[in-house]
């Protein structure tokens, strides 16, 4: 039974929004842009915003634009390369980049606080993909959103475009890359700073850190109650709109609302870990976003890329991910989180797609025994310094 104490937030919102990530902040902005009128709370179980999916080292940062990410133009039996997706994706980032242009020129954001312009470059060892990368380049080159891009098979000119990734390789191999000047490096925890900071001017905008919502139920149409806790105080707001923004947790929250939309899905437990370079030496020999093509068989997340980043004024090279197995969904969350996602309407669907995925499942195993391994290592080796340690 949670009882109702005061904290310093209201008791009725028109719209509650769930996190303080990348989505709650851009939505929130988008409301407030829209309807000036509307009153938001958006509240957030962390002490600040950004530090989940959304936190710089905690993804790539690409402004995802469809220049470099050679899985947004798939080829279809008919071996006919489809490029629908990426003029989609790069239509909707344009859309972004208008709504930074808008902002900034009102002096509501500072685009230089989280953008940097970097070149995309897709990068291919071997023949097969060399004759899909230069097809597709035909294929793109066509569009206008694509028209500046350039296709070499050089191995000077890769060089000159990315020295890193042409160190020591055989000159042998089969090699081609496309390369497009205008693709971005986005820090989404800078982006949703500057989003909260610009609303937090506003009167009828609120953020409330250090609160997690542990409940909500739907009383009717357009009206919530949503239990939240602050500081081990309880209390009950009202909502008319709510928007469960919890990254990997959404999942749970969606199901705790009971709604049928919330019926069938499931949570896949996959995490993504980075190879982080602070080496200035090596961060300034490289000036791009490089991304290859994952073996076959292989889940997407596997698809390795090398990336300059500028994360808080400084310039890092990330390089990565490296995929694993977790069953909590977010970074600060709990072991449970997997179990606690297992419904009755959604097993199902779970095995269904773990039986479709064999290749990722595989491969999630193959990186959870590395985790187990390395563990064990560490035990052993720990283990040897205390027994020297005790001089037994
Ligand atoms: C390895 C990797 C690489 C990626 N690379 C890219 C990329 O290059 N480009 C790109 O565009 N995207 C990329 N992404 C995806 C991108 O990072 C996410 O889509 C995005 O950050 C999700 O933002 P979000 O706001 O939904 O979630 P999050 O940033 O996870 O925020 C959710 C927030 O909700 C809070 N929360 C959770 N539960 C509660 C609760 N009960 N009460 C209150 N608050 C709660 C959390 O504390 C958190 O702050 C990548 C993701 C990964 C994993």
């Amino acid at each position: 039974m949670i009882t109702e104490k005061n904290f310093s937030i209201n008791s009725k919102y028109d719209a509650v929004l769930i996190g303080a990530g990348i989505m709650s902040a851009t939505l929130a902005l988008l409301i407030s842009e829209l309807f000036p009128d509307i009153n938001i709370l958006v509240i957030e179980k962390l002490s600040t915003s950004g530090q989940e999916s959304s936190g710089a080292f905690n993804n790539a940062g690409t402004g995802h634009a469809a220049n470099c990410e050679l899985n947004y133009t798939p080829t279809d039996e008919n071996n006919k390369i489809n490029i629908e997706k990426a003029l989609s994706i790069n239509n909707s980032f344009e859309e972004s980049l208008n709504l930074w242009a808008y902002l900034y020129e009102r002096d509501q954001i500072n685009i230089k606080n989280f953008l940097t312009f970097l070149p995309h470059i897709s990068f291919v060892n071997n023949s097969e993909d060399v004759a899909f990368l230069k097809k597709r380049f035909e294929l793109m080159k066509k569009c206008r959103e694509f028209q500046d891009m350039e296709f070499t098979t050089s191995y000077d000119e890769i060089s000159n475009w990315s020295p890193l990734i042409m160190k020591d390789r055989d000159n042998k191999q089969k090699i081609a890359a496309t390369r497009l000047k205008r693709g971005t490096d986005i820090n989404f925890e800078a982006l949703t700073r500057e989003y909260f900071k610009y609303l937090s001017r506003k009167a009828n905008f609120e953020i409330s850190y250090n609160t997690n919502l542990l409940n909500l139920k739907r009383i009717k149409n357009h009206e919530w109650d949503l239990y939240v806790s602050k500081d081990g105080n309880k209390k009950i707001l009202k909502a008319n709109f709510v928007f469960i923004g919890a990254g990997g947790k959404t999942i749970n929250l969606l199901q705790k609302s009971n709604i049928p939309e919330s019926k069938n899905y499931g949570g896949f437990p996959v995490s993504g870990k980075w190879l982080i370079s602070e080496n200035q030496e090596l961060n300034l020999n490289h000036h791009a976003k490089v991304y290859s093509k994952a073996p076959i068989g292989s889940p997407p997340m596997s698809v390795p890329h090398l990336d300059s980043r500028w994360i808080d004024g400084k310039k890092y090279l990330l390089f990565g991910p490296f995929a694993g197995f977790t069953t909590k969904f977010l970074k600060k969350g709990s072991y449970f989180d997997l179990f606690d996602s297992f419904k009755k309407d959604n097993l199902l669907p779970i095995f269904d797609v773990g039986f479709k995925n064999f290749e990722l499942i595989k491969y999630l195993a193959l990186q959870l025994l590395k985790i187990i391994y390395q563990e064990l290592r560490i035990f052993k080796k720990s283990c040897h310094l205390l027994v020297k340690r005790i001089g037994i």
